[in-house]
């Protein structure tokens, strides 16, 4: 049976009235590389902080590594690697001197070596404090500290965010050499589904605090499907197929969004409504997980079209 090494039951934050974490129930394998990806504001930041111990819930509990997050020993903490949004770093250190500084705290199972090919690979520049390092340097930095360690959970709370697209895949790369080491599991969060496509096999989707899929990306990315559909008439009045989750009208097209339905299912609906002729369009992730988290009936923020 696949271990979990990343559990929540219940998951629940209020701040005040605010509902940021609402009952989330969520299991990660051990192994996987897990994209954690929702709108802003969706939560992703309040519960990575819930897992790791570092806010406390208003109900439910998680267990990282077996153990509550409450209560997480130094033991089972040096088990884990917490990469934070910003990338939090004492500033009047240089990189070699964080580096012995983080080396203290993991006396037994530093890699030294895995540091410096990082360094080095990244092409950073050892003496220079990490108030003089560029936003991208500083994340290559955070990245190599995590990683020295090895740890065996990787927890990443949108750690590309403001780099560059080379510097995202240097840092992703980065990443993989990580997860290549056997039974490494990885949660990251991010905005660009695109490196999330490019590294995930699982994804976890949230939504105003809710959690909304918990899959292999490869079934999310089969489950989404957007369906036109042209009418020699009006479009029928209702639409009675399995797994709608948006219908978009026009005066002889129907445009919707579906999770789940099998393409034949689709078929048999377009032949039995007469429609003239339908076509399920390719989406990527991007498409894929904007219709899905879009809300019912969502408005163009600007028009610029002529009215
Ligand atoms: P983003 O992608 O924009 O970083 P996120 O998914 O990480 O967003 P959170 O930062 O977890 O979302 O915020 C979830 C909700 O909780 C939001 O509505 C946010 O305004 C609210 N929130 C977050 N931190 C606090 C806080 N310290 N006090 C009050 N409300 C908060």
């Amino acid at each position: 049976m696949t271990e979990t090494v990343l559990q929540t039951q219940g998951l629940t934050k209020y701040y005040g009235s605010t509902l940021a974490v609402d009952h989330l129930d969520l299991k990660i394998p051990r192994g996987s590389i897990c994209g954690f990806v929702g709108r802003n504001g969706a939560g992703k930041t309040t519960a990575i902080k819930l897992m790791l111990g570092l806010l406390r819930p208003t109900a439910g509990s998680s267990r990282l590594l077996g153990c509550d997050s409450a209560a997480l020993t130094p033991a089972i903490r040096q088990r884990i690697g917490y990469v934070t949004e910003g990338h939090r770093l004492f500033r009047w250190m240089s990189i070699n001197e964080l580096q012995k500084f983080q080396r203290a705290f993991f006396p037994k199972q530093w890699d030294d070596k895995l540091f410096a090919d990082m360094i080095e690979y990244f092409n950073l520049p050892r003496k220079r404090k990490i108030k003089h390092l560029s936003n991208g340097e500083r994340a290559q930095v955070s990245l190599a500290l995590t990683l020295a360690p090895n740890p065996e959970l990787l927890i990443m709370d949108d750690p590309t965010l403001g780099l560059d697209a080379a510097i995202r895949r240097q840092f992703l790369e980065g990443m993989i050499e990580l997860i290549m080491r056997q039974g490494r599991t990885v949660l990251f969060s991010s905005h660009i589904l695109g490196d999330v496509e490019r590294v995930s096999d699982r994804i976890v989707v949230i939504d105003k605090g809710v959690l909304r899929a918990n899959c292999s990306l490869e079934e999310f990315r089969a489950a989404v499907k957007k369906v036109i559909l042209s009418f020699a008439d009006s479009p029928p009045a209702e639409v009675d197929i399995d797994g709608m989750l948006h219908c978009r009208r026009s005066e002889n097209d129907l445009e919707l969004i579906l999770v789940g339905p099998a393409d034949e299912q689709i078929a048999e609906w377009a032949k039995k409504n007469r429609a003239q002729k339908y076509q399920i369009v390719k989406m990527n992730l991007e498409d894929q997980f904007i219709e899905f988290t879009a809300p019912a009936n969502h408005r163009r923020l600007f028009q610029w079209e002529d009215k």
